[in-house]
Parts: C-alpha cells; structure tokens; sequence
C-alpha cells in the first residue's frame, strides 16, 4: 500500500461525501487523529478496516489498496448512491438513493453499511441461461437468516425477499452481467437479519 496514494484518496471520497474526519472517525469507532494521519499520508489503515472504509465511501476495497479509481468510476450511475435500510421494529427493507432521513416505526433508520463477504456468509454465483442462481450456505432459522438479495445496476433494482425456513438461494432472472469482477456499476447485496448488509 502506498499510504500517500491512500491517504490522497481518503481524503477526496470524504470531502465528495461531505463528511469531516471526526464524522467518519466516529462512524467507525476510531480517533479523528488517525483519519488525519492517513489523509497525510502519514500511515495506512489497518487492513481490518479497509471493509468499513470501503462500505462507508462506496469504493471497491481494491480501489482503496491501489489509492486510485478509475476517471469514471465515481460517475458510473446511480448504483453508489443506492442504499438499504432495515427496520429493526417490522423487518421492512427501505431503499433511497437521495439523502432523505429515513424512518419506520417511528424511529429513525441508519444507513446499512454493506461488509465484504465473511466466509459464514459467502455466496456463490452460477449462471444459467440468462438467469443467476444465487446460494448462501447460512442457516434459515427464525432468528438468523437471509432476509434478502438485492442486485442493483445502473438501470434497475431487484430485490428479493427470503424467510425463514426457506432454502437460502434465489433465482435473478436476465441478470446479465453477474460475473466477477466486481463492478461498481453492478452490485449483489444480501442482508443477514443477525450480521448486517453484505455485497459482492
Ligand atoms: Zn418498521
Ligand atoms: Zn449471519
């Protein structure tokens, strides 16, 4: 990693989300003297982070590692701006890609933060015949399990709701270009009702 590279990138996806150092310091439970320190260039961030920094930027972990995007990878459509919301009171999923506050049940819903997949919940992708046959090998219980599958392209939103003691898979119809490696302009997301929001 080269921190200077790093921290230069760091620096310009805050200030594209107009968020401060102890904005994002906070959101991730560290000191804003360490985001200073690697938009200085100063030291990189752990690689234990790196899934967080990557959710909270909306930037491919990969990305970050290089300190680089590519020209037109911020622009590439409406896809970075999708975000999820789960109301932890009736289990609604809420998507919005604008900035609204958005709430359920009378309280105020925060904006999921999609984890790199972990190997308990690791998917797998098989295409066949224009369709994608996503499985996850996580338990289905009641209170553990796949709420839903959300692809999201430039063009569209699909989203998927499983339950409980269903079988953990789901069928995307068209869903052309699954393929990794991963693009910005295309995203699987799934949500464990225990771990939190996931994406490939
Ligand atoms: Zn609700
Ligand atoms: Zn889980």
């Amino acid at each position: 990693m080269d921190c200077k590279k790093v921290g230069a990138l760091l620096y310009r996806l805050r200030k594209e989300k107009g968020f401060t150092q102890k904005q994002v310091a906070d959101r991730m439970n560290i000191s804003d003297k360490t985001i200073s320190k690697w938009e200085r260039g100063l030291g990189c961030p752990d690689i234990n982070l790196l899934g967080e920094l990557s959710g909270l930027f909306e930037v491919d972990i990969d990305k970050l590692l290089e300190g680089e995007l590519e020209p037109n990878t911020l622009d590439s459509g409406n896809l970075r701006r999708m975000k999820f919301y789960v109301c932890p009171a009736c289990g609604s999923v809420i998507t919005n890609t604008g900035n609204a506050e958005i709430s359920c049940c009378g309280r105020k819903l925060s904006l999921l933060i999609a984890k790199p997949a972990d190997q308990a919940h690791l998917a797998t992708v098989e295409r066949t015949d224009g369709e994608a046959y996503v499985t996850f090998h996580h338990e289905m219980s009641k209170n553990h399990f796949i709420s839903f599958v959300a692809y999201v392209s430039n063009e569209k939103l699909l989203l998927v709701k499983l339950y409980p003691e269903q079988e953990a898979s789901v069928r995307l119809p068209e869903v052309v270009p699954m393929q990794l490696p991963r693009r910005y302009s295309r995203r699987l997301y799934y949500y464990c009702s225990r771990h939190g929001l996931y994406a490939l």
